[in-house]
């Protein structure tokens, strides 16, 4: 199970819980995501952006991957101008950072930076969400 902050289009904030993260897409793409304040379909991460693993366990999915790539680079394009403009960017101080927030040691707040598989593996094993965003450039090359 993986925790999402979403936004509706209305800016409306909520939680919620979905089985993974394809889990998460499938549903939104299929409009079953739905604000619980105005009933909006558009949802998209609020991103709380600790990193989220993106381990592709399945290898048989080339071809669909393949038409999707252009999709998938826009998403992911949308997902990092989420990021940047609504979480602070702490840099290689991720992790310390992701620690002190789930501990309350600091105010909460979404947080973007660098992370070491093992530094995401260790907040993991600490029951800290955090998802791993493949950073894609900006603009097409
Ligand atoms: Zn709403």
């Amino acid at each position: 199970m993986i925790s999402f902050d979403l936004k509706c289009e209305n800016d409306h904030k909520f939680e919620s819980w979905f089985q993974s993260g394809d889990a998460f897409d499938r549903l939104v793409k299929a409009k079953q995501v739905i604000c619980p304040i105005c009933g909006n379909n558009k949802i998209t991460k609020a991103l709380m952006a600790p990193a989220v693993s993106r381990t592709k366990k399945n290898n048989n999915k080339n071809s669909s991957i393949a038409t999707n790539a252009l999709d998938y680079m826009n998403a992911m394009r949308t997902i990092r101008r989420q990021v940047e403009e609504n979480s602070d960017y702490v840099g290689s101080q991720f992790a310390e950072e992701a620690r002190k927030i789930h501990y309350g040691e600091t105010d909460e707040r979404n947080i973007f930076g660098e992370a070491t598989k093992e530094e995401a593996e260790a907040l993991k094993d600490e029951g800290i969400e955090c998802e791993r965003i493949p950073w894609v450039p900006d603009h097409d090359a």
